[in-house]
């Protein structure tokens, strides 16, 4: 067999049809596609408005085991498939897949638009800025972290009638309020419209959000991988008067905004949850919101142009929606709601269209997110689960040695050894049984590297069929493209015509303890939960504060099933410890913390940017993967 070349130098020589042209043959209409450059465009959303009597096509949801850190190709398959369902099997297809932060492009990850002969192009506009969505996050949510410290400093520094008299400024010899501020009077139960109305009393309520600093969980981000802006402080010029905060900095795709522009179903939607996000608590215990700040109408004019998925095409020239990436453990790391909606349109006038999604993690996490989060808020439904599993990590959880980024692997990875891959294959039976329980039939893709045996190879598919899996199959789309991925496709298309009953793990009305206790035992195992004093106390705080109906977000290492990243395979007898909860109450979720999360990564000794240059003559980036 030939060498397969570098990811970049594969997506390098294959030319990318003019992105204008992949719009038409997908059922694009010219004056619903904004062209950026020649190879991306954005979609209007009104597509989705016109297209309402279309059928959906089949929506496929691509998860994996339990990782190593190396990662075991989902997003590879997630392309792979949709290269041998569409190029091959002559199908309407989209792939809808996530934005990559550019912090791991340069950090230790590399990108993420696939591997080998299955990928997004051209990588380094996918790996690269994109169309900006990820800067407007930027820029959006620290326009929010702005207002919150420049309102506090303004509120500590002026009498109550000086910031009413500042915040509704005389014009024409007349005070009016903004439409925001009539929203905050309303929210105050204050009934008025005309400023000279109001008592003095009302004047101060008004005037005065009164944040207690330490309450503050809005943070600044970036989408560079800084360590040293984990801990900070701020306002240490003279001009700020001593008022210092401590802060941090996350990665952007860490902002709620992120999550909220993978969630959002609407333009009218997304202002609604742009306003509703909690940054703080007032003195007396109140939620203070975006639109208390008076910012969420701003927000979305930075957000207008995000909101739309961006167009795309895979190296054998299928429609690939790239649109938002939250973070995968703080949020619920899968792409938006609204590509998915627009592409299952788009695959629809066929019998059998699919539209595949790709769930980040392995499926602990990220597919349990996927339906109780995303499909919660999306109402749509599944119809397979395709679960990628490797050798390699089937080995790691029957006791091989550790696995790490940027070194070899050991032997037991690359000589054959059934004995480590049967016992590891505990994982796989315990990610299907998570599937299952959402009632969707299950095909496992063996993603196949060219170390593994062929014995190891049917040996993975006869303990998944045996596990319960619908149908598990080899493939090859790293190293051939959508060929090597046309038996996925057949049980898939097979799979999605099986009798499914889909159903969430829990009901959002039951108390949060007894919805974090379900995700615990039913998927990752746990004997019981133990609630830590600090999540106790946001128990009882969001209960009062009416968000105790929203959906959780684990945020849990994706290394194991249980909180412990060293623990492999399927491990028993642990008590999942919840050291604190935070809300997410624009985008939808509460997050329960297990263990202590990393929200802005740091960069090795190497990085990968040492390799990354551009050539003046030819104008070609080299050195991404
Ligand atoms: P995930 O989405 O699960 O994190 P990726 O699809 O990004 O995983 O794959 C992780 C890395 O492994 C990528 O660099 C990809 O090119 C590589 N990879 C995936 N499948 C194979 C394979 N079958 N053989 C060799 N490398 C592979």
């Amino acid at each position: 067999q030939k060498p397969v070349p570098s990811d970049i130098a594969i997506s390098r020589s294959c030319v990318p049809k003019p992105i204008d042209r992949l719009a038409r043959e997908v059922g694009l209409l010219s004056d619903e596609v904004e062209l950026y450059g020649k190879t991306k465009a954005k979609v209007q959303l009104n597509i989705i408005k016109r297209l309402q009597a279309q059928p959906d096509g089949k929506y496929v949801v691509v998860t994996g085991i339990t990782p190593t850190p190396l990662g075991e190709g989902k997003s590879t398959t997630t392309i792979g498939l949709v290269q041998a369902l569409g190029a091959h099997m002559k199908l309407n297809v989209f792939a809808c897949v996530r934005q990559p932060s550019q912090g791991p492009t340069f950090g230790i990850k590399g990108g993420a638009a696939g591997g080998g002969y299955s990928q997004v192009i051209p990588m380094e506009e996918f790996n690269l800025h994109l169309t900006g969505d990820i800067h407007a996050i930027t820029a959006a949510n620290n326009l929010v972290a702005a207002a919150i410290d420049a309102r506090m400093f303004h509120e500590a520094t002026q009498s109550d009638k000086a910031l009413y008299n500042r915040l509704v400024p005389l014009s024409g010899g007349q005070r009016t309020f903004s439409p925001i501020q009539i929203n905050r009077l309303k929210k105050l139960g204050i009934e008025k419209t005309d400023p000279s109305t109001l008592t003095e009393e009302e004047i101060t309520r008004f005037a005065r959000l009164d944040i207690e600093p330490s309450s503050v969980t809005w943070q600044r981000v970036l989408d560079t991988n800084d360590r040293f802006l984990r801990k900070i402080t701020i306002g240490q010029s003279p001009t700020e008067k001593g008022h210092t905060r401590e802060a941090q900095f996350d990665i952007t795709v860490a902002s709620e905004i992120m999550a909220v522009l993978a969630l959002t179903s609407s333009l009218e939607d997304m202002r609604q949850r742009l306003a509703k996000m909690v940054v703080a608590t007032s003195r007396s215990g109140e939620p203070i919101t975006t639109e208390d700040l008076g910012v969420s109408g701003a927000l979305t004019v930075l957000m207008r142009d995000a909101i739309k998925p961006n167009l795309m095409q895979t190296l054998e020239g299928n429609p690939v929606f790239v649109h938002a990436g939250p973070f995968a453990n703080i949020a619920h790391g899968n792409s938006s709601i609204l590509a998915d909606k627009i592409a299952l349109k788009l695959v629809g006038p066929e019998v059998h269209g699919f539209q595949l999604t790709e769930a980040g993690f392995g499926a602990d996490i990220g597919m349990e997110k996927f339906f109780n989060i995303k499909c919660r808020y999306s109402g749509l439904r599944p119809h397979v689960v395709v679960l990628v599993a490797t050798v390699r990590a089937l080995k790691m959880h029957g006791g091989g040695p550790t696995v790490t980024a940027g070194m070899p692997l050991p032997k037991e990875y690359i000589e054959e050894n059934l004995e480590l891959l049967e016992k590891g294959c505990s994982n796989m039976r315990k990610q299907i049984e998570n599937a299952q329980h959402f009632g969707v039939p299950v095909v496992v893709a063996v993603n196949g590297f060219k170390t593994d045996t062929e014995a190891e190879l049917d040996l993975v598919c006869s303990m998944a069929k045996a596990a319960g899996a619908f149908d598990a199959v080899r493939c090859s789309h790293w190293a051939e493209g959508g060929a090597g991925a046309v038996a996925l496709g057949q049980a898939v298309q097979r799979a999605s015509e099986a009798p499914s009953n889909f159903k969430f793990l829990y009901d959002l009305e039951l108390p949060i303890a007894d919805k974090i206790r379900i995700i615990g035992q039913k998927i990752y195992g746990a004997d019981d939960i133990e609630l830590l004093p600090e999540a106790q106390r946001k128990v009882e705080l969001y209960t009062k504060q009416g968000f105790g109906n929203l959906p959780i977000c684990m945020a849990k290492t994706h290394l194991s099933l249980s909180h412990e990243a060293d623990k492999k395979g399927v491990p028993t007898g642990f008590v999942l410890p919840i050291r604190d909860i935070r809300a997410s109450v624009g985008s939808g979720f509460l997050f329960p913390l297990v263990g202590t999360m990393p929200t802005i990564p740091g960069l090795p000794t190497r990085p990968c940017f040492y390799d990354i240059d551009l050539d003046p003559e030819t104008e070609q980036v080299n050195g991404l993967f």
